[in-house]
Parts: structure tokens; C-alpha cells; sequence
């Protein structure tokens, strides 16, 4: 089981950012995101994407996000924050593997409360310059799958991609 948390929001509307962790967290092979502020229209989007393309993705809103650290923690899962302040992600995934299976991913968006450094089992770092939320997470969740997130099957789809050299093609069913 792995589930993200994004946490906090920008004071502009970050409705496009947001979509697009919680697609990559779909995509890239996570069960579920959480998001203490969850904007309406991120939730239709990925409904919309989960009815055409399939799979059982959930998307959900937190308001007691330690709360939620400590369900964690407590269930024997880990606690992984991704921040360019933490340990390079080559040199911790081994001893992130060999204390747990399930993990619960913490993003930032502008400012992360400093408590998260604590209360996370790990902070990793996708090296040390600042860069995206999104980019982080797609390059953690590969790493920690080792490419078979992206060969994850999503059941119960409308719609398919027949891959090709060339071309759209879509299988419809
Ligand atoms: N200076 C900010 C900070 O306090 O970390 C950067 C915020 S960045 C726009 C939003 C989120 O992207 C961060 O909270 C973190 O989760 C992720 N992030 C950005 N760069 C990263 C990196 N090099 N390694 C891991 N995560 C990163």
C-alpha cells in the first residue's frame, strides 16, 4: 500500500499542480493521495480519469494530517518526506525496504511545518536543488518500485493505449 500527502496549499489556486501530483501518484503506481486542502475540481478530474481509464485510485481530503502520520506509524507503516534537505534517495531506500512495505509519501507545496521533519520516519531527498512536489514524487515512487509502477494494470478501464511507434491509438471497450 502506498499513499501520498500533500500538504498545505498555495495562496494563488494551485488546482493544475495539484491534479497533476495526484495523476502522477496514479500513474506511477500509489493507491491513494490525501490533500488537506482538496480543490472540487481535482477531485472530478481524477473521477473522470478513474471512470475512462480505470483502477481504484482514491483521492481524499485530511484536515488532522498528523493524525494521519500516526495511524501510520502506528499500522507498522513508514513515513517517507520528501524534502531537498534529507538523505540522497540511493542511500536510504534499503533501509527504508527492510523496516517497511507500506508507505505513506509527504509532499510539500510552499512551506512545509517544520514538525514534519520530525514526525516523518525518513526525510529523502531527489537530489539537493529545489525543484517540484511532482517531479519528486515521480522520481521516488519509480525508484522505490523499481519501474513496476509503470506496468501497473488498471482494471475496469473504458479506454486503452495500444502503444504505437506512431500515432494515438486507443483501444475502446
Ligand atoms: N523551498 C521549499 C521547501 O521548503 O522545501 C521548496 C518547496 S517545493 C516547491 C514543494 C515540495 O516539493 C517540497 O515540499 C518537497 O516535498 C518537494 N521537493 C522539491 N524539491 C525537492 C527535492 N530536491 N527533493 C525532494 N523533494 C523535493
Amino acid at each position: 500500500m502506498i499513499e501520498v500527502l500533500r500538504l498545505g496549499y498555495r495562496l494563488v489556486r494551485d488546482a493544475r499542480t495539484s491534479t497533476h501530483l495526484a495523476l502522477v501518484a496514479r500513474a506511477f503506481g500509489a493507491d491513494a493521495i490525501w490533500f488537506t486542502e482538496l480543490e472540487p475540481e481535482v477531485e472530478r478530474s481524477l473521477a473522470k480519469v478513474g471512470t475512462k481509464w480505470g483502477g481504484a485510485f482514491k483521492v481524499r481530503e485530511v484536515e488532522n494530517w498528523r493524525g494521519l502520520l500516526e495511524k501510520w506509524k502506528n499500522g507498522g507503516g513508514a513515513v517517507v518526506h520528501l524534502t531537498m534537505y534529507g538523505l540522497p534517495v540511493d542511500s536510504v531506500l534499503e533501509s527504508i525496504r527492510s523496516r517497511a512495505v507500506d508507505l505513506l509519501i509527504v509532499v510539500g507545496s510552499s512551506k512545509i511545518p517544520r514538525e514534519v521533519f520530525k514526525l516523518s520516519d525518513h526525510n529523502v531527498a531527489i537530489g539537493h536543488q529545489p525543484h517540484s512536489e511532482v517531479a519528486a514524487l515521480a522520481v521516488f515512487l519509480d525508484r522505490w518500485l523499481a519501474g513496476e509502477g509503470l506496468k501497473r494494470q488498471f482494471p475496469d478501464y473504458i479506454v486503452r493505449v495500444s502503444p504505437s511507434e506512431r500515432g494515438q491509438v486507443i483501444e475502446e471497450f
